[in-house]
């Protein structure tokens, strides 16, 4: 059930090692996380300095893609710490990864391939030195930090860098509070807060997610009572759980949800499982069989950022959704672009049709409430009613 990502680690090397020599097989790249090194090429009785690398470069990455033994020797200066890369998670990547980002991380090799090459051949063009803040080095930065990000993630779930806060949502009709949507946060011990937006990505890619999906819904399960203790009684509450498309079609998702909730002492009708557009479309019908399921067990099941993706109409007549949640692009358009009001007010008109529920997210202002309310949206989200806020902050 759990998948570590494999290939990634750090190892700590003395100075003046040999992190490899010349003629070595050449299956990893190494990142340095700190420390330097320096690159020596030239014949092992005269070897010429052609670079010295520090934190944030990644060597090692030409003999990893060429599978051609190493062209130079790598050699500590001071102690240092690298995260090493093994090819075998490099091609594991790649085949995971979607076109765009294999064409990316590929590009981006070859192009430092040949930087580098060309640096040893001529040690006055150093790689890095020469290079400095152009795009290139951009994307290389921005591949370093992707890959550090998905080593970090496994230390995250393990050490408490992980939680949840949870967003309000109100009833537009009476402005009472009648759930609450989990939204997951990562508190790097480096980079502070990392946002969703970011890891979450990172996570469905290196397939870490399921270990965080876990995570999330056994967190969310567990919090559960407080929450619940901390609402009017005899007023129905539910929490809304974001799940992505591994997931979703992962085998025994809906038992392990089932089991989770009871194990908590949590209703399955207090909970709804959120699922984008994106997800639904994809893995149709992985995906109708696990929204039955979960309908049968009395759990909600909402097609979020409505509108975004592909869903078309005849989705939602054919999947058990119980609610609609109209993307906050068109809610926060809706006074000033007369497409969005009227997408709002046909998803409106559909989810009546369909006797689902309605949600709006990203409502900024009264106005935008007050228009929903009128237009006869359900429920509401967004920081006109709240924040997405921390457990603590809502219980006391
Ligand atoms: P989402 O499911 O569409 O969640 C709503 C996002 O809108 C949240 O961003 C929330 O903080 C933000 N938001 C709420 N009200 C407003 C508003 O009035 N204005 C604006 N501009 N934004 C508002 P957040 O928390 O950064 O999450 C981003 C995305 O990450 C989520 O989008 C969701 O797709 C994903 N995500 C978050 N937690 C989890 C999780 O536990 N599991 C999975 N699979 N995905 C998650
Ligand atoms: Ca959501
Ligand atoms: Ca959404």
């Amino acid at each position: 059930m759990t998948e570590p990502i494999r290939g990634l680690n750090r190892e700590v090397i003395p100075s003046h090692t040999a992190v490899f020599n010349t003629g070595d097989p050449g299956d990893a790249a190494y990142v340095i996380e700190s420390g330097c090194v320096e690159v020596l090429a030239g014949p092992p009785e005269a070897p010429r300095r052609v670079a010295v690398l520090a934190q944030g470069a990644m060597f090692g990455e030409v003999g990893l893609l060429d599978r051609q033994p190493r062209s130079a020797t790598v050699r500590t200066l001071v102690p240092t710490t690298l995260v090493r890369i093994d090819r075998a998670h490099v091609d594991e990547l790649l085949t995971r990864t979607d076109p765009v980002i294999q064409y990316l991380l590929r590009l981006l090799l070859e192009r430092y391939r040949s930087s580098s090459a060309a640096a040893i051949a001529d040690p006055t063009a150093l790689p890095g030195a020469a290079t400095a803040a152009t795009p290139q080095t951009d994307l290389h930065a921005a591949a370093v930090r992707t890959l550090s990000l998905a080593h970090d993630l496994t230390d995250a779930l393990n050490s408490d860098q992980l939680t949840l806060y949870y967003q309000p949502l109100v009833s537009l009709q009476d402005g009472r509070r009648v759930g609450y949507e989990a939204l997951m946060r990562w508190r790097h011990p480096g980079l502070g807060l990392v946002s969703p937006d970011e890891f979450i990505g990172l996570a469905e890619k290196t397939g870490i997610i399921r270990r965080i999906g876990q995570w999330g819904l056994r967190r969310a399960a567990q919090d559960w009572q407080q929450l619940r203790a901390a609402h009017p009684e005899g007023t129905p509450l539910f929490v809304s759980v974001n799940l992505s498309a591994p997931e979703m079609c992962s085998p025994g998702i809906v038992a392990q949800i089932h089991a989770c909730l009871e194990h908590y002492g949590m209703p399955m009708t207090a909970l709804r499982i959120e699922l984008t557009e994106t997800t639904v479309v994809n893995n149709m019908e992985a995906v109708i069989d696990s929204i039955n399921r979960l309908r049968a067990w009395g759990a909600g099941v909402a097609l979020d950022d409505f509108g975004t993706g592909y869903a078309g109409l005849d989705y939602l007549q054919n999947m058990a959704f119980s609610s609609i949640k109209i993307d906050r692009t068109f809610v926060q358009h809706m006074h000033s672009s007369n497409r969005s009001f009227h997408i709002i007010q046909s998803a409106l008109e559909l989810s009546r049709r369909l006797g689902i529920h309605s949600v709006a997210e990203g409502i900024e202002d009264a106005q935008t409430a007050q228009a929903l309310a009128a237009l006869g949206c359900d429920i509401g989200q967004g920081y006109y009613f709240s924040r997405p806020l921390p457990l603590a902050e809502i219980v006391n």
